[in-house]
């Protein structure tokens, strides 16, 4: 999450977000997150010590929003509150994409990310980028390898006609 958002997420949940160190998703999770720090700024009544914090992590995994505490209200119902509010943010987070917050779908195979099509395009675009320079670099690193295969027999043969010549 970018700067500005974390700035603004912060500013606006003081309570909620006391001593939390920074979001690790993307920006497009901003609406859903401000939807569930709404519901849970105000139950953040009871006094905590000051260099406790009441959100731990906040993450991506899997494809789907983490939202972790370090709080564990003392009041049953509001306990409750606190993680039935969680539950539905996380839920959710399975149909928005995380890069810009439109519509999406939990995708990929070994690495799964909630993104739109515009995202999967684009990400499937950087993944294929990625394989080629990839291909690209054991291709040269092949050649050196063979190159350097050639000149040691080159060698070896120059050595056999030194010593038999
Ligand atoms: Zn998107």
């Amino acid at each position: 999450m970018d700067e500005k958002n974390t700035k603004r997420l912060l500013e606006t949940y003081p309570r909620l977000f006391s001593n939390f160190r920074g979001f690790e998703c993307g920006d497009g999770w901003y609406d859903l997150l401000c939807e569930l720090a709404e519901k849970l700024e105000p139950l953040c009544v009871d006094d905590i010590p000051e260099d406790t914090a009441r959100v731990g992590q906040v993450k991506e995994k899997f494809g789907g929003l983490r939202f972790y505490l370090d709080w564990f209200p003392a009041d049953e119902e509001i306990y409750k509150k606190v993680n039935s509010a969680i539950d539905t943010a996380e839920e959710k987070s399975f149909t928005i994409c995380e890069v810009c917050g439109e519509p999406g779908t939990a995708r990929g195979g070994g690495w799964i990310s909630t993104l739109c099509e515009t995202h999967h395009v684009e990400r499937e675009r950087e993944k294929e980028e990625m394989r080629k320079k990839w291909a690209e670099r054991r291709k040269e690193r092949n050649d050196e390898e063979e190159a350097r295969k050639e000149r040691e027999q080159e060698e070896a043969l120059a050595k056999i006609y030194s010593e038999n010549g």
